[in-house]
């Protein structure tokens, strides 16, 4: 069996921050991720991809060039975590040991959980900036007109603004490019009860949804797929505040059944985030919740990411359950908190004193050159940084702001973020 101080599940955004920022501390410290892919993802140009506003070979980087040169690279897939022992094994069944162990290989897609799904994903008008932005951007481009539905599932996501960003952009194009919007109407359909959470950046995505004239569905929850008859089966949880701007019916929604209340939408285009999950690794561990809204995803603190089981494991990223949104802008600030307590229990025997506050972000493209930067903690309090409102309200969207998504972020987070240096 090998050992090692620092074991790392994954080399995604989390894994390789906490690795370069661990080793940027103390460069002794004998640190192996755990990471079977060659490649490495920035998935927030995603969003621009299915807009073909940035290229998607320009979203991968070999993984090699940013694993750091003092750790040790397993290339494997983590099978199975047993914390009571200390050791992960290996999908070759080889035993790694640690003695403290960061759980983030992020989470995973799980069509099955809607019916029809996978079916509906062979078409062409069906697309997902969560599964292939690149078909996104063809089956947008090939749209003449009728319903363009825009949905998603009710578990949890990775950046949950996506679903609208599809949105916005796609909306943008149809009416200020392509010149279709008199024969467009678009439909945000979503388990939710508003827009966005935190209040200060609702009136700009109000004004989009005006803007692009958007008929919206809330309260209704995703079931299934009958992409034959390009149909969108929803349970519907309650009936107030639930439709908004369907201009007599226009996107076609049908009552199908009262118990339980369900309806269709038809669709001629659908954009859908994928049911998620956390990964296997995690979910057949002993360290998630038995039961409850986040069953099988991790448990840990929110606020210094230990699990409360084992006082050695820490989890970071997409496979938490924290009460925050799941972003690569999360895990930056996660990052630290966890580096701080692991080094601080390596030379004191007890976790430090940071705290995570839940900060994240959703940079919201409302379309071509716009954007807002929702910045937000635990409780859905906005926390937009001081420096940059000086220079913007980030509350409104702008061509600042869409220069800082197409360019600033992405340059940050390769040459920045993974390489340990914020
Ligand atoms: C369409 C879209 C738009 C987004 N927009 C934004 C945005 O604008 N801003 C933002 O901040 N975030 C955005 N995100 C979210 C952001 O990309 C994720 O939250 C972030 O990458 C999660 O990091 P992670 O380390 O938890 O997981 P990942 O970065 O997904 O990495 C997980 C890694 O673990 C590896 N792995 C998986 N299973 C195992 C295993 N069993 N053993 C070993 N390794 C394993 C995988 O190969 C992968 O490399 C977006 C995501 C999408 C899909």
């Amino acid at each position: 069996m090998t050992k090692h101080q620092v074991v790392v599940i994954g080399g995604g955004t989390g894994g390789i921050m906490i690795a370069a920022q661990l080793l940027k501390k103390d460069p002794t410290i004998n640190l192996a991720i755990i990471e079977p892919s060659e490649k490495h993802h920035y998935q927030p140009a995603y969003s621009l991809v299915g807009a073909g506003a940035y290229s998607l070979v320009d979203t991968i980087q070999d993984e090699v060039k940013y694993i750091p040169k003092d750790a040790v690279w397993i290339k494997e897939y983590a099978q199975e975590i047993i914390p009571s022992d200390n050791k992960v094994v290996l999908a070759s069944n080889e035993e790694i040991e640690y003695e403290y162990l960061v759980v983030a290989p992020g989470l995973v897609d799980n069509l099955s959980l809607v019916e029809g799904l996978e079916e509906a994903l062979k078409k062409d008008n069906v697309c997902s900036n969560y599964i292939d932005s690149e078909k996104t951007w063809k089956a947008v481009q090939a749209f003449e007109g009728g319903n363009a539905l825009f949905t998603q599932p009710t578990t949890p996501l990775k950046c949950p603004g996506a679903p609208q960003k599809a949105m916005y952009m796609s909306s943008d194009y149809w009416i200020n490019r392509k010149k279709i919007g008199d024969k467009t109407n678009s439909i945000f359909a979503t388990n939710g009860s508003i827009i966005f959470g935190i209040k200060e950046f609702r009136p700009a995505l109000e004004n989009a949804l005006k803007e692009y004239d958007i008929t919206q569905y809330y309260f209704h929850n995703l079931v299934k797929i009958d992409s034959e008859n390009q149909l969108v089966y929803y349970e519907v949880s309650k009936t107030d505040g639930a439709i908004v701007n369907d201009k007599n019916n226009r996107a076609k929604r049908e009552v199908v059944s009262d118990a339980p209340p369900t309806v269709t939408i038809s669709y001629d285009f659908l954009h859908l985030a994928p049911p998620q999950q956390a990964p296997d690794v995690v979910r057949n561990s002993p360290l998630v919740y038995t039961e409850g809204p986040n069953k099988d995803w991790m448990n840990v603190d929110k606020h210094s990411m230990q699990s409360p089981l084992f006082f050695n494991v820490f989890g970071i990223g997409d496979c938490i359950a924290i009460p925050t949104a799941r972003t690569g802008a999360a895990i930056r600030k996660q990052v630290p908190v966890v580096v701080d307590n692991i080094l601080s229990l390596m030379k004191k025997g007890e976790i430090g004193n940071m705290s995570y506050t839940g900060y994240s972000s959703c940079p919201l493209v409302l379309g071509y050159g716009k954007m807002l930067l929702a910045e937000f903690k635990y409780d859905g309090i906005r926390d937009s940084d001081p420096l940059l409102n000086t220079f913007v309200d980030t509350t409104k969207a702008g061509w600042l702001m869409w220069m800082l998504k197409k360019t600033g972020l992405p340059y940050l987070y390769w040459n920045m973020m993974l390489k340990g240096r914020m």
